[in-house]
């Protein structure tokens, strides 16, 4: 036999016993009358199930930390500004004429709360975390704030001018509704 497994036990009007293994944590599951021996002997049997679950979850964990999730350093974060002057005005020159507008300046920023806005002059800020989204995210994104320029609303009318220059619209920027908070907290 290995080393103790470790569990939380939580007893309830359920007829049997049940283990679930979430966040590396162990619960134990089992009927208010069960003896410790059988709850014991029932985590026992399940060792192996146990010990691969956790493993697999310890695993994903680290993938997570050492990939995606992990904070971005002022290096990283100044590097990101970087790439990002470099490609968002290229994407805004891009698409301006086929939205048929122009544009005042263009102002990287990291922030947590948006990825794009468009001020009444004309001004486009754009969130430089873009360059760790999907080019097409990026473009969705451009093409959204430089619709504004004709409507400074989310009218269906804007929603018509967005799809007209992107078809993809809805599709890419489905993406950042999906991941973009992911990629929010990333900022330090
Ligand atoms: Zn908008």
């Amino acid at each position: 036999m290995g080393k103790d497994i470790q569990y939380q036990l939580i007893r309830s009007r359920r007829k049997t016993i049940g283990i679930q293994v979430k966040d590396g944590m162990v619960t134990v599951r089992a009927p208010l009358r069960t003896s410790a021996q059988e709850i014991e002997a029932f985590v026992e049997r399940s060792r192996s199930w146990i010990e691969k679950h956790l493993r697999l979850q310890e695993e994903m964990k680290k993938r997570q930390e050492e990939t995606g999730m992990k904070k971005l350093t002022r290096q990283e974060l100044e590097a990101l500004a970087q790439e990002a002057v470099r490609r968002i005005p290229e994407r805004v020159a891009y698409y301006a004429p086929k939205v048929g507008v122009t544009y005042g300046n263009i102002t990287i920023r990291n922030q947590r709360s948006r990825w794009g806005s468009c001020s009444a002059k004309g001004n486009l800020n754009f969130n430089c975390l873009l360059c760790l989204a999907p080019p097409g995210a990026m473009d969705a994104v451009v093409v959204h704030e430089l619709c504004h320029r004709l409507e400074m609303n989310h009218s269906k009318r804007f929603y018509e001018e967005v799809l007209r220059v992107y078809p993809n619209y809805y599709k890419d920027h489905a993406w950042l509704k999906e991941h973009g908070r992911e990629l929010l907290d990333r900022l330090p």
